[in-house]
């Protein structure tokens, strides 16, 4: 019997950041996280969780922000 088994991410989850302020062009309301989440299964059924993993877009000046570069200001709004 062949098991199939392995990782896979799961959909996008993508959450507008109102209140914080972008570090490199100040512009409040432009950033964006979106967090991809891995997830373990068997036989393409999801089991459980493995990993998440977030990034931050600014939609003003298009920088990209990886999670050691997340401000306070961010990690406060994104564990809301
Ligand atoms: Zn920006």
């Amino acid at each position: 019997m062949i098991l199939f088994f392995g990782t896979r991410p799961g959909k996008p989850e993508t959450k507008k950041l109102f209140h914080s302020t972008c570090p490199y062009c100040q512009q409040k309301g432009s950033l964006t996280a979106i967090t991809i989440k891995n997830y373990f299964h068997i036989f393409w059924i999801k089991l459980f969780k493995i990993s998440s993993h977030t990034t931050i877009e600014c939609s003003h000046c298009k920088r990209g922000y990886y999670e050691n570069e997340f401000t306070e200001e961010m990690n406060t709004e994104l564990s809301k």
